[in-house]
């Protein structure tokens, strides 16, 4: 479960880019986070991987106050959390299996389940015979499927994307949406920042919407609602 409680996120700069958000996303939900370029998207869910803290309020992840983590606790925490990014963030000197392999080894898993477990998330995206590829090798949809494969090796509880779809054309960006569809459905919370209308008005999930920091919208089942 994440929760946020009067978060108020303030850049050095000045800028609030959130102000007060109250937010509760249950574990197994699958939730669209929708709004203007600028709302705060993105500080509203690097809030929920710890690349930011909160300038005020209090953010819970499983009720652990993340900004009372450890900085040498991240990695573990990271462990709960597979971050998904628009332009996929692969170590490009590095095969896919590697890039994988790294996700684990960062958080010391025992060397013995590295392959079996590199092979069963590449296997799940699809890539089980791309595995030796460089980043440069494979397309964008392929590469965007290795860093799911990278985000949920650790078996995550949660999956959290930011404009997953962003650099891709319809038929990948429908691909990584069925993709995360079934990573929810096998229990995992997924919450993605997007501005792909279509895929939201399509699936129907919870959408909250964010403008000028705060959140306006949040429904169940709910639209994109922007003409962009
Ligand atoms: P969105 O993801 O909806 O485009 P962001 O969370 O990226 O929104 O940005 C919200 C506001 O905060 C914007 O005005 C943006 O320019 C500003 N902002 C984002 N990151 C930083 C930062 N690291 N330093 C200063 N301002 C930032
Ligand atoms: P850093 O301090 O640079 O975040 P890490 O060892 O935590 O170093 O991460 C190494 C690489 O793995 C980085 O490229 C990072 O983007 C990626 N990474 C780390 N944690 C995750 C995660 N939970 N999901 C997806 N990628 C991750």
């Amino acid at each position: 479960m994440i929760e946020m409680h009067d978060v108020w996120k303030v850049y050095p700069n000045g800028i609030e880019a959130l102000r007060g958000v109250n937010i509760t996303i249950d574990t197994g939900e699958f939730v669209y986070v929708v709004g203007p370029s600028g709302a705060g998207k993105s500080s509203f869910i690097k809030l929920m991987y710890r690349e930011e803290k909160p300038t005020s309020g209090v953010v819970l992840i499983n009720g652990v106050n993340v900004k009372r983590v450890r900085d040498w606790k991240i990695p573990h925490l990271r462990r709960k959390i597979g971050v998904v990014f628009q332009d996929y963030k692969l170590l490009p000197h590095m095969s896919a299996y590697d890039n994988v392999a790294f996700a684990l080894e960062a958080v010391e898993v025992p060397t013995k389940q590295i392959q079996p477990r590199v092979e069963e998330a590449l296997e799940l995206v699809g890539l089980s015979d791309r595995m030796k590829a460089l980043p440069s090798q494979l397309s964008g949809g392929e590469q965007q499927r290795v860093s799911i494969a990278r985000a949920i090796v650790n078996n995550p509880g949660f999956i959290i994307a930011d404009e997953p779809t962003g650099n891709l054309d319809p038929e990948n960006s429908w691909d990584i949406m069925y993709l995360l569809e079934e990573i929810n459905m096998r229990g995992t919370t997924v919450v993605m920042a997007t501005h792909n209308k279509e895929i939201v008005n399509t699936m129907r999930q919870r959408v909250i919407a964010i403008e000028q920091g705060i959140v306006v919208r949040d429904e169940i089942g709910g639209e994109y609602g922007y003409e962009d």
